[in-house]
């Protein structure tokens, strides 16, 4: 018998990100253009570089899809119409979409596959049946929405569902949030949110002679639904989003390889009773996270998942030092750095499958063959290593805390 198992949609930032993403498991990926879409501050797409991802990606059986989703003005509009065309000649998979002008202007002027954004909102099956009589062919549901409701959303509307995974929290209604319009002049809904509802607030009520000083009111702790992928699964939700266009390569690495696992040991075994679902969490933990929480996915969120940024999770103490890009020879790798590191320290190499390998620094050269003590970023290094590795594996080091 043939076991289903949800898509995996992991963000690309960028180029290398998507090309680290898919070769840890993604099967799929979501990514930003130039404009038009939420996240300003990503690295984003050029047009080159959306079809050498696309290519990537398709040479790789995996998918890519085009976020769309800020709320444009009929200036905008007009802007839009050369960019669809573009997607739709490059063979892009779908558009993300919230706006309805933007849907209109699609369906006129493209035949693009267009899924509808979580900025739109869509909780319940009515919605989503109108969505779907007007073009939709899936619906990201809001994040307010919990698995069974969305079984259920599924099965009335008929239509695919994909719901976040992974990822940090919005605490406003699916992103619809203008704090930052109003603390900072940037407009949340067009890509400028600068996180204000992670800042510590006082609150005072004059009346009340009530005061509460420098807090975290609103910050949210991040989802974590590795524990209920088998809910996922037996609700037949067609692709598992993890959230963080803006995050570092192994942030993308550690999520596409910890969630294409486990879906495939499902896929395989038909069941999660197994101790590597341990493995798979301490995993996760590694990479700089908030509090781990299933927000809306099984109950409702509640005061329990507000997060106090001072806090940090003592296992997240990892940070990229580099990306293989090479073989030097037999016994060396070249690496990309990212981050500094030194003779003595003992580096981890995560392959795109299976355990990581770590390597004792007892040694390092530049490209020209000088020995030197410690790296600088943005430069290439030969380290030692003959084991098995492959281009775009990503290496990390344990970092104090
Ligand atoms: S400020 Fe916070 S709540 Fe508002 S959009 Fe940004 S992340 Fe969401």
């Amino acid at each position: 018998m043939t076991i289903n198992v949800p898509e995996l949609l992991s963000p690309a930032g960028n180029l290398d990100k998507l090309k680290v993403a898919i070769s840890y498991g993604a099967n799929a990926v979501y990514l930003g253009g130039l404009k038009f879409g939420l996240r300003s501050a990503a690295d984003n797409f050029t047009d080159e570089e959306l079809l050498e991802g696309v290519t990537f990606a398709h040479d790789r059986d995996a998918v890519v899809y085009v976020v769309l989703n800020g709320f444009l003005h009929d200036k905008d509009l007009d802007e839009l119409v050369p960019f669809i065309k573009y997607l739709e000649e490059i063979a892009i998979d779908a558009v993300i979409v919230s706006d309805l002008g933007v849907i209109e202007t699609i369906k006129a002027h493209t035949n693009l596959e267009i899924h509808l954004s979580t900025q739109a909102s869509c909780l319940n099956s009515y919605s989503a049946k109108l969505w779907k009589k007007m073009g939709v062919t899936r619906i990201v549901l809001g994040r307010e929405v919990s698995i069974d409701e969305a079984a259920k959303i599924k099965k009335d509307a008929d239509i695919e569902i994909e719901m976040f995974v992974h990822g940090s929290m919005c605490m406003a209604f699916s992103g619809n949030c203008v704090i930052s319009n109003f603390t900072q002049g940037r407009d949340s809904n067009r890509g400028g949110c600068a996180h204000s509802c992670r800042f510590e607030y006082s609150l005072k009520f004059e009346d009340m002679d009530f005061e509460k000083k420098n807090h975290y009111f609103m910050s949210s702790t991040d989802l974590n639904g590795l524990r209920v992928l088998e809910k996922f699964i037996e609700a037949g939700i067609d692709s598992i989003k993890v959230e963080g266009r803006m995050k570092s390569h192994l942030y993308a690495a550690t999520m596409s390889k910890v969630y294409s696992e486990a879906l495939r040991y499902y896929k395989e075994n038909g069941h999660f009773l197994s101790d590597k679902i341990v493995e798979w969490e301490s995993e996760l933990k590694k990479v700089k996270h908030r509090t781990y929480a299933p927000a809306n996915l099984v109950e409702k969120a509640a005061t329990d998942t507000i997060f106090d940024e001072r806090v940090h999770d003592k296992d997240s103490n990892y940070a990229i030092v580099g990306r293989v890009l090479d073989r030097a020879n037999e016994d060396e790798i070249i690496i990309e750095v990212r981050n500094a590191f030194n003779i003595g320290d003992e580096v981890e190499l995560i392959p795109f499958k299976g355990a990581t390998a770590t390597i004792k620094i007892n040694q390092m050269r530049l490209m020209n063959n000088t020995a030197i003590e410690r790296t600088n970023p943005s430069t290439l290094v030969k380290i030692p290593f003959s084991g098995f590795c492959e281009a775009n594996n990503i290496v990390r080091l344990k970092v104090l805390s």
